[in-house]
């Protein structure tokens, strides 16, 4: 069955609308077994960000970017391999994130495999690929 709608609750505190703000209608019109990859990938998602927030002392998350239609990633200067077109990824922020980042950033390491801060716009880059930490615009630079 194709998934109708975005509102599907996948952990204690994050839905699937959350991971596919700004490209709702694109997960909508995307053949069944897509959805199920991405669902499926939202969840794993979502449950290294319950692990995440936890760690960073219960913080509330706000996602700002999850899942990317390919031209909706082009359009926001997306890497054109972006693990967010595939929902391994995503961009969250939260209270006080510009004090703590540093700190956080080790337990940001343990549960994901790619994480990059940016220390401009004040979020974390939090993705499921290739292992690698890194900082934009200047920032930080680890392993
Ligand atoms: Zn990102």
């Amino acid at each position: 069955m194709k998934i109708k709608t975005v509102n599907l609750q996948l952990t204690t505190h994050f839905n699937l609308k959350e991971f596919v703000i700004h490209n709702e209608q694109y997960f909508l019109d995307l053949p069944e077994a897509n959805q199920k990859v991405i669902v499926s990938e939202a969840l794993e998602q979502a449950k290294k960000l319950e692990a995440f927030r936890i760690a960073i002392g219960n913080k509330p998350l706000f996602i700002l970017s999850g899942l990317r239609s390919p031209e909706y990633n082009k359009s926001v200067g997306g890497a054109p391999d972006s693990f967010h077109m595939f929902m391994k990824a995503t961009d969250v922020t939260y209270q006080g994130v510009k004090d703590v980042w540093l700190h956080d950033f080790t337990p940001a390491q343990t549960l994901f495999s790619g994480v990059i801060y940016y220390p401009k716009q004040l979020f974390f880059h939090l993705d499921r690929g290739n292992r690698r930490f890194w900082s934009r615009d200047g920032g930080f630079s680890a392993i």
